[in-house]
C-alpha cells in the first residue's frame, strides 16, 4: 500500500482510507458488527491504517463501532479521523459536549485528524462567529487532536474563501473523474491545495457508487480494454494518478469492495493514454445523457432565495445518466433541504442571466423539481 507524506505534517498514512459512513447494517438498522469487524481486520491486513468517521454517521453508531473494532490494535498503529457537524453546533459549548462524546465513543484520548464537516460559506460564517477554529487550536495545544481541517461541499468560490481564511493542516473534498468542475471545488481546488501546500484528502472517488455501476453501454468503454478490471477500479486509478492527493477515502460496505479496492491500490498501474481516453469517452457520453449542459460552475449562484441551482441540476442530471435510484433519493430527500429546492424560486431570472452555458435555468429548475419529486415519492 502506497503512503504519501502529508506535506509538513510529517505523517504518511495509507493512500487508501476506510470511510465508515456506509458500514454494513443488520435489518434493524444497527451496524453488523461481525461483518464490519471482519472488514476492518481485512483492511488492516491489506495495509490500510486510516479510518474516517463522523459524529453523525449511522446516527452515531459508526464512531462507536470503529472505536470498538480498533481497540484491539495499538493506538499508534492507525490514524482516526472524525468530524464536528456544524449544523449541530448552535452554541460554542455544543462543540465541547460533542467532542467529549466522540472521545468516549471512540474509546480514545486523542483524535489524529479532526474536521469541521461539510463546510460551505454559510456554515463557515457560523463557525467563525462561534470561534470554533480557535477552540480547535486549543484542542491541538492540549494534545486532544493532532491535526485540524475541514471537509467541504460548496462551489470553488466557497473553497477559496475557506482555505484562504487560515492556515489549515489539511482539507477534504469530493473529487472523481466526473466532478472535475467547480461545483464541489474540483480540479481548481486540487490545484489551489498544491499551490498552498495544504495536504488534500479525497472523498467520493466513485461518486457514492455511481461510477462503479455504469449503464452497460458505457461499461463497454472499459471492459473492451480490460474485461477483468472492476468498473470502480478505473475511477480509483484516475484519483490515484493525482500526486497531490494524499489519502483517498472509500466508504466500503462489503468484503468484496475491500478486496477490490486493496487489489487496485496494492497493484496500482498508472492509466495508459488509451485508458485515459476511455475515461474521457465515458465522461463525455455521460454528459450527453444529461438533461441540460450544466457544468456546475456555480456562476449563477448564490440565488437570492437560497435555491442550490448547480446542486439541483447535478442530482437531476446524474439520475438521467446513471439511474442510480438509491443515491438520487438520498441526495434529493435528505441531502437537499426544502429551502434549497426550486420550489423556493420566484423566477427573478438572475441565474439565467449569469449562466455560463445559457441554460433556461428557470424552466429547467421547475422540470428538475417535478421529475425528482415524482421519482422519490
Ligand atoms: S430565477 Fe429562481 S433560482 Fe434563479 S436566481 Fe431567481 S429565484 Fe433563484
Ligand atoms: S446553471 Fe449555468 S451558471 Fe449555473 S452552475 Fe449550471 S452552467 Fe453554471
Amino acid at each position: 500500500m502506497e503512503r504519501r507524506r502529508l506535506g509538513n505534517l510529517d505523517v504518511s498514512p495509507s493512500l487508501l482510507g476506510m470511510g465508515c459512513m456506509r458500514l454494513p447494517l443488520n435489518d434493524d438498522g444497527t451496524v453488523n458488527e461481525s461483518l464490519g469487524g471482519e472488514m476492518v481486520k481485512a483492511a488492516i491486513g491489506g495495509g490500510i491504517n486510516y479510518f474516517d468517521t463522523s459524529y453523525v454517521y449511522n446516527d452515531g453508531q459508526s464512531e462507536k463501532f470503529i472505536g470498538r473494532a480498533l481497540s484491539d490494535y495499538p493506538r499508534k498503529s492507525f490514524y482516526i479521523a472524525t468530524k464536528l457537524p456544524p449544523w449541530k453546533v448552535t452554541l460554542a459549548k455544543d462543540a465541547e459536549r460533542i467532542f467529549n462524546e466522540q472521545l468516549s465513543r471512540l474509546r480514545m484520548n486523542y483524535i489524529d485528524f479532526y474536521l469541521i464537516q461539510a463546510l460551505d460559506r454559510k456554515r463557515w460564517a457560523d463557525m467563525l462567529r462561534l470561534k470554533i477554529p480557535e477552540w480547535c487550536e486549543g484542542l491541538k495545544k492540549a494534545g486532544k487532536i493532532r491535526y485540524f481541517g475541514f471537509s467541504f461541499h460548496d462551489t470553488f468560490d466557497g473553497f477559496k474563501e475557506i482555505i484562504g481564511a487560515r492556515e489549515w493542516d489539511f482539507c477534504q473534498i469530493q473529487l472523481n473523474y466526473t466532478d472535475t468542475g467547480t461545483e464541489q471545488g474540483g480540479l481548481p481546488a486540487y490545484e489551489l491545495c498544491e499551490k498552498k501546500g495544504v495536504p488534500l484528502i479525497v472523498m467520493e472517488p466513485v461518486k457514492g457508487g455511481s461510477l462503479s455501476k455504469l449503464p452497460s453501454d458505457l461499461n463497454g468503454f472499459f471492459t473492451d480494454i480490460n474485461p477483468m478490471a472492476s468498473i470502480s477500479s478505473w475511477a480509483m486509478r484516475w484519483v490515484i494518478g493525482l500526486p497531490g492527493v494524499k489519502i483517498i477515502l472509500s466508504g466500503m460496505n462489503s468484503m468484496e469492495q475491500i478486496r477490490d479496492n486493496l487489489s487496485t491500490f496494492n497493484n496500482y498501474v498508472p492509466l495508459s493514454e488509451r485508458e485515459k481516453a476511455a475515461i474521457e469517452a465515458v465522461k463525455s457520453a455521460r454528459a450527453k445523457r444529461s438533461n441540460n449542459g450544466c457544468t456546475y460552475c456555480g456562476y449563477c449562484e448564490p440565488c437570492p432565495k437560497g435555491v442550490k441551482i448547480s446542486r439541483v441540476f447535478r442530482i437531476w442530471n446524474d439520475y438521467a445518466v446513471y439511474e442510480n435510484f438509491d443515491v438520487t433519493k438520498w441526495e434529493w430527500l435528505y441531502g437537499t433541504q426544502q429551502s434549497e429546492r426550486p420550489d423556493c424560486c420566484v423566477g427573478c431570472g438572475d441565474c439565467a442571466r449569469k449562466c455560463s452555458q445559457k441554460i433556461n435555468t428557470v424552466d429547467d429548475l421547475k422540470r428538475a423539481q417535478k421529475e425528482l419529486d415524482d421519482l422519490c415519492k
